[in-house]
């Protein structure tokens, strides 16, 4: 009755109900499960308490991740906000928390995948600063979280989320769509709106390859979440000025699912392509191996 597993599903079980994706996503959830309301409501409140807490320690100065080859960017952005920063104190906080959760990951900290590990800052990032600087309660952002559950949950079922899969499109840009659609909802759009949020922002990251350099989830990873969080801001503007995706999501949806099945497998998750091919990585690579560079 609450099942869906198409944007275009969840718009006409919205509409038959008169209600916003955040509560579909809880029905469905509910009927999937056979768990009540008040269990699920509170396994999302401490996904998102999760998420505020690996913001909170990634933010710490001298954060050594796995490789070394990130940690201190958030810290250092964030510092940045403070002064004068040319995008804007909502998207640079944004970006800032979207660094610090993935130089969490990467070193091995305690992180939700959002929707995995390596694309785990832009909902978060997203979600917590723009609930901070317009003081919006915590309970919306779990509403929030709802929102962008929902618009993973139709890429899971009718494409992937898996870089090894898809390429970075279906992790990075997954994370984007969601975010959009959440903070759609969190400026009071309607459901349209965030679907067509998701799809501006999916359909701007088609195409992205998974090349982490030495296989480690760092670069270009966590650069890749910040800016997904810019990317996911610029897309909920445009939906909530009335401009609607001329590709409906689902279309979008089937397009990346597409795209990553034509991409090369030195493009997915095998470190043999893009930035994890280049003459730096490489070098990176003989390093940590304890081998020549020449
Ligand atoms: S480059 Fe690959 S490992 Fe890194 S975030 Fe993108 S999909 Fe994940």
């Amino acid at each position: 009755m609450y099942q869906f597993s198409t944007a275009q599903e969840l718009l006409a079980i919205c509409t038959r109900e008169a209600t916003g994706i955040d509560e579909i996503t809880i029905r469905s959830e509910m009927e999937a499960s056979g768990q009540e309301r008040e269990y699920i409501w509170s396994k999302m409140h401490d996904q998102y308490r999760v998420m505020q807490e690996s913001i909170k320690n990634g933010l710490a100065p001298g954060i050594k991740t796995l490789g070394g080859l990130i940690g201190g960017n958030a810290y250092n952005l964030h510092q940045h906000m403070q002064k004068d920063c040319l995008s804007g104190q909502t998207v640079v906080k944004a970006a800032s928390y979207a660094l610090a959760v993935t130089e969490v990951n990467a070193s091995m900290g305690k992180i939700i995948a959002a929707p995995t590990g390596g694309a785990s800052g832009t909902l978060p990032g997203v979600i917590a600063a723009f609930t901070e600087d317009r003081s919006i309660p915590a309970e919306m952002a779990v509403k929030a979280l709802l929102v962008g559950a929902a618009i993973g949950k139709i890429i899971a079922s009718q494409a992937t989320l898996s870089g090894a899969e898809g390429g970075c499109q279906a992790e990075c840009g997954s994370a984007a769509a969601m975010a959009a659609a959440a903070v759609v909802f969190l400026a009071g759009g309607t459901a349209e709106m965030s679907v067509n949020a998701a799809a501006m922002a999916l359909k701007g990251l088609l195409g992205l390859v998974c090349d982490p350099v030495a296989g480690l989830v760092e670069v270009p990873c966590s650069k890749r979440n910040a800016i997904g969080t810019a990317h996911a801001m610029i897309c909920a503007d445009m939906a909530l000025a009335g401009i609607t995706s001329f590709i409906p999501f689902d279309e979008v949806v089937e397009a990346m699912a597409r795209v990553g099945r034509m991409m090369s497998t030195d493009l997915r998750e095998t470190a043999r392509g893009g930035c994890a091919a280049t003459p730096t990585a490489r070098s990176y690579v003989l390093k940590i191996n304890g081998l020549k560079t020449e």
